[in-house]
């Protein structure tokens, strides 16, 4: 027997349909917003990591699967997709003045060496977008509403957008020199990753989640009063157009997210149920000035973007009952009553199912009342029996095992026939099972 390898899991069955169905969600909203999907390789230089996430991040520093290939070039396993987006974008030249703003979706694996815990695995799934141009304000508000509306239309209902501006460079600048004053003299009595983050990025120290440490932070300097006047004014437009959109945020000036391309605006959409259960953040995203241009296009460009955790959507979705029931039920059983008659019940299955009709077969031979049971256990809507009788006379048995009736049905018939029934089913069942003339 094989284990799974620590912090992987199996998405199948019922959790493949979910994780499908948000997906689908998810991709139909961007799109919706005039997104173009890019798929990029799940393996990219490392360098490219450094550069961007950053190497004063938790991702870089700690999380990142990195090896050296054959070749001795060092390869990472993509921690998010974001870097390796925008790389696309950069080396695909999508970047002509003409041709901006470029707008793409994503949806695959991400990797991380984190300590598997509730929800958070060593390989998970993200979607997202990134919209890369000319700057507006506005344009982080559409990401923003992008991702309200995707979230909204999964059935989330009490989103609250958490949201805070970190400043462009200069704004940062002044405001990490003031923050280094402060936390330095409280340094002692803090967290070793506070220490660390000192020194690497002191910013990341407000996020720090030690009670006796957010104390201290909850005195520190704010970000707001070391604005530039340019980054004031994008975030007070921001605002005003989340108040015009009904989008209702809450400013906290302490979210800084973990990873370094940030600048400017940055959010995350949290869930409350109904029930008051608090989910935390769904997502995460930002604003991005620099980044574009560290990963080799043009300085004048900027971006915005939000990842989604699809295991963190469907694992809230499922213990708060968003997701509507699926539909695992066919149209037909083809019952063969004899070995001899499978490849008779193979040509009826595919025909059956070229006009229409999700059909399975029994190529298991346990008996009549064996693959009755098999055809019930199935919410099959019909069950065909071929016995004898059936190939003499070129017929089959069709059984509804909706009302328990059944009639022989000459073989050449049983397309119309069993389109009849179907037109004919007034049983008020909102289930669609025959497509086959769904345009009508
Ligand atoms: P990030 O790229 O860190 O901003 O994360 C974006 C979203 O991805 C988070 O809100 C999570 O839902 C999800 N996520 C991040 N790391 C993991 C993980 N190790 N396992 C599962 N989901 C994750």
């Amino acid at each position: 027997m094989f284990n799974l390898v620590k912090g992987t899991h199996d998405v199948i069955l019922t959790e493949a349909d979910k994780y499908s169905y948000i997906e689908q969600t998810l991709i139909q909203v961007a799109e919706f917003f005039n997104y173009k999907e890019f798929r990029t390789p799940i393996i990219e230089q490392s360098e490219l990591f450094q550069r961007s996430v950053g190497d004063s991040s938790d991702i870089v520093r700690k999380e990142m699967y990195t090896f050296f290939d054959k070749g001795e070039r060092s390869i990472t396993l993509r921690p998010e997709l974001t870097a390796g987006v925008i790389r696309s974008i950069v080396n695909n030249k999508l970047l002509a003045l003409g041709d901006i703003p470029v707008k793409a979706y994503y949806v695959g694996p991400c990797f991380r060496y984190e300590r598997p815990q509730q929800g958070r695995y060593r390989q998970f799934n993200q979607f997202g977008v990134e919209c890369v141009g000319v700057v507006s304000p506005y344009r982080d508000v559409e990401v923003i509403s992008l991702c309200y509306f995707a979230l909204k239309v999964l059935g989330f209902e009490n989103l609250k957008l958490v949201i805070n501006c970190i400043g462009d460079e200069e704004s940062r600048t002044n405001y990490k020199n003031v923050l280094r004053d402060y936390f330095g003299k409280h340094l002692d009595s803090m967290c070793a990753d506070c220490k660390e983050r000192y020194n690497l990025n002191v910013l990341r120290i407000l996020d720090c989640k030690v009670p006796t440490d957010q104390e201290i932070v909850k005195n520190a300097p704010k970000i707001e009063d070391y604005l530039t006047d340019k980054s004031k004014e994008n975030f007070e437009k921001v605002k005003k157009s989340l108040d015009e959109l009904g989008i209702e945020y809450e400013i906290d000036t302490n979210l800084v997210r973990g990873l370094d391309y940030y600048s400017d605006v940055v959010f995350e959409f949290h869930y409350t149920s109904s029930k008051g259960l608090d989910y935390g953040a769904l997502c995460g995203g930002g604003h991005y000035n620099k980044l574009v241009q560290e990963i080799g296009g043009p300085h004048e460009v900027e971006g915005c973007g939000f990842a989604i955790g699809i295991e963190r959507i469907a694992s809230v979705m499922s213990d708060d009952n968003l997701f509507n029931e699926i539909d695992e039920s066919i149209d037909c059983y083809v019952m063969p009553l004899d070995v001899t008659y499978q490849g008779k019940a193979i040509e009826i299955a595919t025909a059956l199912r070229l006009n229409g009709f999700k059909t399975d077969v029994n190529l298991e031979g346990k008996g009549l009342k064996g693959m009755l049971k098999k055809a019930l256990k199935l919410s099959s809507k019909y069950a065909l029996i071929l016995g004898e009788d059936e190939i003499k006379t070129n017929t089959i048995v069709v059984k509804d095992l909706t009302n328990e009736t059944q009639e022989s049905v000459n073989l050449a018939e049983i397309i119309s026939y069993l389109d009849r029934k179907e037109d004919e089913c007034s049983c008020g069942c909102d289930h669609h099972h025959h497509h086959h003339n769904d345009e009508e």
